[in-house]
């Protein structure tokens, strides 16, 4: 094939099958094929590197460098040639290799005769399996055709590695999807759980990746194109009156459906002798690898458009559906790229853990998983390339890690966490009906914070004395279009009656900024967490909210109600926010509907501005509640949705604690009832030290007022406030070090 033609590749190809065919071992197997590609492209060399571990590459055989280097020659991610290759996942194609950047010089190869260097990345799908190399004598560049040639050989090989055509006896290559792997992602929701993979898209297995009839196979891909595009535009007509970003995707996917440049070349590597499937493949897997390189966020969306629309293909191609047959396992643990709201509530509670390849800590599934306490860890890069239906798989989501076909020590050692955590389960249950009262006397109220129908159960089982914040906007971003009024009412009344009686605090709308609803038209902000959102959007678009107002005083029909408006930076706009609340009780009143029996007006305080806005303002707002979560994030100016910067500040510093007690003496001025809501009210040292600043009320998750009353119950304030104290005299940045030490020497 030196010539790299069509015809010269589709004989190769089908000799490659006989290779595949054959029974020899996976070594033998390798060595007649690397013998056939050097054959066939007129090279003196054709060496196969494959990965030993993810970062070393193992020459694994070869036509022309010395035998005895074969599994003697290694090289790390990244270096010489090859390295480099595997790296970027890029072909290298030099007439003159010792002087191309990254050349390494390896004598045990025999390898300085040679001049000219192509090497191929074998990849497939996301999933760096190896490079394939050719090299010669004379100092030439290899044509594109011949590089195009070998793509196709490197992909065939990548589907042969996959079926497994190179392990067995003198095994080449250790058989993939068979070792542990351990994946460092972030933690969504907290957690351990052990189980079994579920793929929520199973993967889709090509065993055909070699075609001799191209004729027949361009039909087939043409005619799964045109069931795609049917498809496709079937779906666009449904939902042409709903939600916006599913209509941008599909747009998306019918402009790849037509695309010429993504037909021509699947065409063309069919017409070199692949099969339909492993056509779409190739391009898939160069698309793939495309997305890792690129920053751009619009153009990795699109990528992955192309990425979904590539998975419709195949299944259409090969009839494998998600549905494989495989019956959900008892202990599933979900994995998948990403997942929607609406597809996690239908697992629901079957699930005992989830990893998200994409995803972050405030998606629509890390809410959903965190309504229903599923431990979720997100960004675990490439796992849904790695897992296999049914392998064993370990979740830490405290620690945002994944263990998948654990080795047996990580096994135990991960149930003995497992256990610990359910004896303290266990203890939490018995001081479930006491009052958390401190060693000295302190009574401290805890609730809860909710936004879903399926938080509310643990409204009993966590022993929460009320919901402290009612996230009313989780309703709204988990569905695709906007609720109606009447949805709400119905809502809210379940909401009310599943409380029974105890006090519900339901914050008003609260999007934008990290909650966008996918259903409103995106507004683009230079920097959304500073920009319109909250109180913002409600006070410039009443209409939501007077909907929203209606709906919980219809809701209420008589009962005490409790409403606390988001993000209010200046006592104005909770004026403002107040009288539409008076304005929509007097039209209620004209239209006869039964009015609350009480009605408390509260406003979140998550703006450093509030804490010094004029008393009239704390001698009128019915109650405050610190959205720790936002506060922290102005206060320390550090984004909280941000990696590099969000754990960067302790809650704990002492100027943070300052500026907590600040906000408790203006309150206990004025009389005002003062809650704390962010997530650090859930951390058991956090909230003992918001304890001992003055703070009573505290809401967090159900499943942290177990461990946060268990310390409560062991803590004196007075004395935990003394050694703040102390701290802060000395001038530390934390007290975090002095309070821990305290804790442990109590034992
Ligand atoms: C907060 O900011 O602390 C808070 C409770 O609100 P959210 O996390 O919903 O912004
Ligand atoms: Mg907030």
């Amino acid at each position: 094939m030196a010539d790299g033609t069509e015809s010269e590749s589709r004989k190769l190809l089908g000799r490659l099958r006989e290779a595949m065919a054959s029974d020899e071992a996976g070594q033998a197997r390798l060595d007649r094929i690397t013998h056939l590609i050097a054959d066939s492209m007129g090279t003196e060399v054709c060496s196969v590197y494959l990965f030993r571990d993810a970062e070393t590459l193992e020459l694994c055989a070869t036509e022309g460098l010395k035998p005895e280097s074969v599994h003697q020659t290694r090289m790390r991610l990244g270096e010489g040639l090859v390295g480099r290759v595997a790296k970027s996942g890029k072909v290298v194609n030099t007439p003159d290799a010792p002087s191309a950047k990254g050349f390494r010089y390896m004598p045990e190869t025999g390898e300085e005769r040679f001049s000219s260097f192509l090497g191929i990345p074998i990849q497939r799908l996301g999933e760096k399996l190896g490079v394939l190399v050719v090299q010669s004598r004379i100092a030439r560049e290899f044509s594109a055709d011949e590089v195009y040639a070998l793509e196709v050989v490197a992909m065939v090989l990548a589907e042969m590695a996959e079926l497994g055509a190179f392990v067995g006896e003198g095994a080449a290559l250790s058989p993939l999807h068979q070792k542990s792997a351990m994946f460092r992602g972030g933690t969504g929701q907290e957690g351990a759980a052990e189980g079994h993979v579920w793929l929520h898209e199973p993967r889709v297995v090509v065993t055909n990746p070699i075609a001799d009839d191209p004729h027949r196979e361009l039909e087939r891909l043409n005619e799964a194109i045109e069931e795609l595009r049917v498809g496709v535009d079937r779906m666009l007509e449904m939902s042409q009156n709903g939600d916006k970003e599913q209509l941008q995707v599909l747009e998306a996917y019918r402009m790849f459906a037509n695309s010429k440049g993504w037909m021509r070349r699947m065409e063309e590597d069919i017409a070199r002798g692949l099969s339909a499937e492993a056509a779409v493949e190739k391009e898939q897997s160069q698309a793939r690898a495309r997305m890792e390189q690129v920053q751009d966020a619009y153009l990795r969306e699109r990528l992955a458009d192309l990425d979904d629309l590539s998975n419709r293909l195949l299944r259409i191609l090969t009839g494998q559906g998600k549905q494989t047959g495989a019956d959900l396992p008892v202990d599933p643990i979900l994995v998948a790229r990403n997942i929607g709201p609406g597809d996690l509530l239908e697992y629901g509670r079957s699930l005992k853990g989830i990893v998200l390849e994409e995803g972050s800590v405030g998606s629509h599934a890390a809410i959903v998983a965190r309504a229903l306490a599923i431990p979720l860890v997100v960004h675990a890069e490439r796992i849904t390339t790695e897992a296999l239906n049914g392998d064993h798989i370990l979740v830490d989501g405290d620690q945002g890690i994944v263990h998948l076909r654990p080795e047996d020590s990580v096994v135990s050692a991960f149930r003995d966490k497992i256990a610990m955590q359910a004896d303290a389960q266990a203890r939490y249950v018995s001081i479930r009906d006491k009052p958390a009262v401190t060693l000295d006397g302190h009574r401290i109220n805890l609730v809860m914070n909710a936004g879903l129908m399926a938080d509310l159960p643990s409204l009993t089982g966590s022993g929460a004395e009320g919901v402290g914040l009612f996230r009313t906007e989780l309703q709204f971003l988990v569905r695709n279009q906007m609720p109606k009024r009447s949805e709400l009412v119905a809502l809210y009344a379940r909401v009310l009656d599943a409380a029974q009686g105890k006090r519900v605090v339901f914050r008003t709308l609260d999007i934008g900024s990290d909650k966008v609803l996918p259903y409103m038209k995106p507004t683009d902000e230079p920097n959304p967490a500073l920009g319109w959102r909250a109180i913002r959007v409600g006070l410039d678009k009443p209409g939501i909210m007077r909907m929203q107002l209606q709906a919980l005083i219809r809701a209420a029909n008589g009962r005490p109600l409790t409403i606390m408006f988001p993000f209010v930076a200046q006592a104005e706009e909770y004026r403002a926010a107040r009288a539409e609340v008076d304005k929509t009780i007097e039209r209620e009143r004209i239209l006869g509907h039964k009015l609350p029996e009480t009605l408390e007006i509260g406003a979140m305080l998550e703006t450093p501005s509030l804490a010094f806005a004029p008393q009239k303002f704390f001698d009128e707002v019915g109650f405050l509640s610190i959205g720790g979560n936002d506060l922290k994030q102005f206060f320390f100016a550090a984004d909280r949705e941000n990696e590099r910067v969000r754990r960067r500040y302790d809650t704990l510093n002492c100027s943070f604690l300052t500026f907590i007690e600040k906000i408790v003496e203006r309150c206990e001025e004025s009389g005002t009832p003062l809650s704390f809501c962010g997530e650090d009210a859930g951390r058991p040292i956090e909230a003992v030290c918001l304890a001992a600043m003055g703070i009573r009320t505290l809401s967090m998750r159900p499943a942290s007022i177990g461990p946060v009353k268990s310390l409560l119950l062991r803590t004196d304030l007075r004395q935990l406030r003394e050694i703040i104290s102390a701290e802060r005299h000395k001038g530390v940045q934390s007290v975090r070090p002095a309070i821990t030490e305290w804790f442990r020497q109590q034992g």
